[in-house]
């Protein structure tokens, strides 16, 4: 990457200057807002660094064009109004940067400058690992954890300190030889790679935008409203600095680190006190390639003088420490041309569009493919079979595309259009509106088979023990299963043929598929994999059609039923129309997978919804003439709610044979209870 000084080599004139800042400021402040606020990049960060360079380059020509508010003389966002501001005690700033090895010996030479000591003297540089995460401050009083924050504009952040708590590596006592009084300490959090993919394999599942990068994963889950939802996500910290300390000051920042990992806190073992510049360029050097192997991402070194006095006299420009900068790798790119562009589904039926290339190097490795992640990206960066293009690798992530070289267009080059049809297995492609990312429907793709025999045999749908991952690879590779129908055909001998399978075991795993075949209605809905059909809403279709057959009929009545919004009605139809899911239920009827619930009551279809919204039964012990769950569809397809507690709020408890606790519960809180009698009665009551 060019420095600051060589991206201007042609000086413009004041006027357009100005037009060129105003213009630059603007796209910051936009990308500063969807990085910082939403978690929701659109550019890289090299991306970014580019545009920030270019409005630095402008101001450094025409000083008189700096205002106190250009993105340039601040760090990163202001809160966002969602978490209560914490007011840091010390402000956090950001580091200036380093994007070569060069403006490196740049950075020691301007410190000996301003400390005014001679070029040749050697400073000591304490060299740590950039984590590219999150920075947060954790305030301790007398050794106890009070408050934790985000960095926010730097003097104010975000309050996040129930999500803070959810971080297992954050203690919230330090240990004894720990100063008291007020110590804040700073670290950044960040996610694994591992559990990076793992969340976003989650949030396609659930049809969400996939994150962008592992930083912008962990600043999402740390700024999640919900501290539940932060505390699923495993969330790792490093901890390098304090920003206030009552009753301590170290001598140096590796006496610091030292300190900091005394008290408990989580360090970063990668660290190195050089003697002069040249050692920490060389430290530098070293972890160019050896970063790749970390399960975490770093995006550069920082670089920090060592002893704490030099630091106080060296004190601090706008936003950064003079003391310190931050060494970034530069994102590893080249140039090559599209021959194509194709397209993968992946294991949840997302469509991703991969340019296919002429082979080229890219940081010591040969790419021929690289991701243009979706339909938007493909137009927003106007990418078109047969240009050429600027490619690039950051960190562990596969190669991207980053922008087009327009100059080389021959006008030969080709738009791209996504197909309307799997191009696996030929089904409708579904892009709901407001999402990134298409999908296939098909519900006998190859691509997503293993996903869905593996989620048709899970504990909330067909329930079918030993049908676990292992397994549904080989029945999938041998050929055995090609849709969730072939498992019931599947035959003793033929698990037998499966990894540590004995005669028992197999005998148990066929005793287990076979069971599963009268399962309820409702798990078998679940079991189909339909997109935003979850447990609830197939029990809510389950109770309100009754059977599969009508199910597949319904259109319009779909999204008459209470609790199913148009989405989840679009979703249900679109699969229903299907030749392969009508294929598929037919194959499941003939291999005699008759859902248990499939015989509601006929008459109810059409049963009068008499039981206001807030009649709410509570059942406990046997009824004789129906199972617990039946009388529960029924009260809920008469209007009411079936729940499984009391409460002050309960209607009727509805006593059956051996009542359990729930009986006592009810008559302690005075809640009326009803006989099954009494309960039919009033059913009889609504006309149904
Ligand atoms: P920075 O990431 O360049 O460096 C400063 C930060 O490094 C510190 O605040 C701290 O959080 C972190 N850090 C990690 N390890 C550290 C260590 N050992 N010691 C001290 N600090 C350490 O600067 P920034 O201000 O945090 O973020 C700006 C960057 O964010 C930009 O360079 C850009 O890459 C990215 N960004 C991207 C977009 C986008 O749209 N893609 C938008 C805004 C910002």
């Amino acid at each position: 990457m060019s420095s600051i000084s060589s991206l201007f080599d042609e000086p413009i004139p004041l006027a357009q200057a100005r037009e060129r800042v105003e213009q630059l400021r603007k796209e910051i402040e936009y990308h500063n807002y969807r990085y910082y606020v939403l978690d929701q990049p659109v550019i890289s960060d090299a991306e970014y660094d580019r545009l920030l360079q270019k409005l630095q380059a402008l101001e450094a020509q025409y000083p008189e064009l700096i205002t106190p508010n250009s993105p340039t003389q601040r760090v990163g966002a202001p809160p966002s109004g969602e978490f209560a501001p914490h007011r840091h005690i010390q402000p956090m700033l950001s580091l200036a940067n380093a994007l070569s090895l060069n403006e490196l010996r740049e950075f020691d030479a301007r410190i000996k400058r301003f400390l005014g000591s001679p070029a040749d003297e050697r400073i000591d540089y304490l060299t740590e690992l950039k984590i590219d995460g999150v920075a947060v401050s954790l305030t301790y009083r007398d050794r106890e954890f009070v408050v934790g924050a985000t960095r926010g504009d730097g003097f104010t952040g975000e309050n996040v300190t129930p999500n803070l708590r959810t971080i297992r590596a954050i203690p919230m006592r330090l240990r004894d030889d720990a100063p008291m009084g007020l110590v804040e300490i700073r670290g950044e959090v960040y996610l694994d790679h591992e559990e990076f993919h793992r969340i976003n394999r989650e949030r396609e599942e659930a049809g969400e935008v996939p994150y962008m990068n592992p930083r912008n994963s962990a600043a999402g889950s740390l700024r999640q409203l919900d501290p539940k939802i932060t505390a699923r996500r495993r969330l790792q910290i490093w901890c390098y600095s304090i920003g206030h300390a009552d009753q301590y000051r170290p001598e140096t920042q590796a006496e610091l680190l030292e300190a900091l990992s005394r008290w408990g806190m989580r360090v970063n073992p990668n660290h190195r006190l050089c003697r002069d510049i040249e050692e920490g360029v060389a430290y530098c050097e070293e972890w160019r390639e050896e970063r790749r192997h970390l399960p975490y991402d770093v995006d550069g070194l920082v670089v920090k003088v060592n002893a704490i006095a030099l630091q106080d006299r060296l004190g601090f420009v706008s936003r950064s420490p003079r003391w310190a900068v931050a060494f970034k790798y530069p994102a590893e790119q080249a140039t090559t041309r599209i021959l194509d562009i194709i397209v993968q589904v992946g294991r949840t039926g997302a469509l991703t569009p991969v340019a296919v290339m002429e082979p080229v190097e890219v940081g010591g490795v040969m790419v021929s493919r690289a991701t243009l992640h979706n339909e938007d990206e493909i137009r927003r960066k106007d990418v078109r079979i047969g240009d050429t293009v600027v490619i690039q690798r950051a960190g562990e992530v596969i190669p991207e595309v980053v922008s087009v070289v327009e100059e080389r267009r021959t006008g030969q080059e080709r738009r791209f259009e996504m197909p309307t049809r799997c191009p696996v297995c030929g089904a409708e492609v579904e892009r709901p509106a407001g999402e990134a990312v298409a999908r296939c429907v098909g519900v006998s793709c190859p691509a997503q088979l293993q996903r869905r025999i593996l989620h048709w045999g899970s504990r909330g749908a067909m329930d079918i023990e030993g049908l676990g991952p292992a397994q549904v690879e080989q029945l999938v590779e041998k050929g055995y299963v090609r849709d969730p129908a072939d498992l019931y055909a599947l035959t003793v001998e033929q698990i037998l043929t499966l990894e540590r399978f004995a005669e028992k075991s197999a005998r148990n795993l066929y005793q287990a598929i076979q069971a599963s075949k009268g399962r309820p209605l409702a798990r078998l809905i679940f079991a189909l994999g339909i997109r935003h059909v979850g447990e609830t809403v197939a029990r809510l279709l389950a109770e309100h059609f009754g059977s599969l057959d009508r199910l597949a009929a319904a259109v319009e009545e779909l999204s008459a039923v209470p609790g199913i919004g148009p989405e989840i009605a679009a979703s249900v139809h679109r699969f229903f129309r299907q030749e392969a899911t009508r294929a598929i239920l037919k194959k499941l009827r003939a291999a005699g997978v008759l859902p248990a619930e499939a015989a509601l009551p006929e008459a109810l279809g059409k049963a009068p919804k008499a039981f206001g919204a807030d009649l709410t039964f509570v059942f406990t012990g046997e009824l004789q003439s129906m199972k617990r769950s039946a009388a529960e569809a029924l009260v809920r397809r008469l209007g009411g709610s079936a729940t499984g507690s009391v409460s002050r709020n309960t209607s009727y408890v509805v006593a059956g044979e051996k009542p359990g606790s729930k009986l006592a519960r009810a008559i302690e809180l005075g809640v009326p209870v009803l006989t099954e009698d009494e309960f039919l009665e009033k059913v009889r009551q609504t006309g149904a």
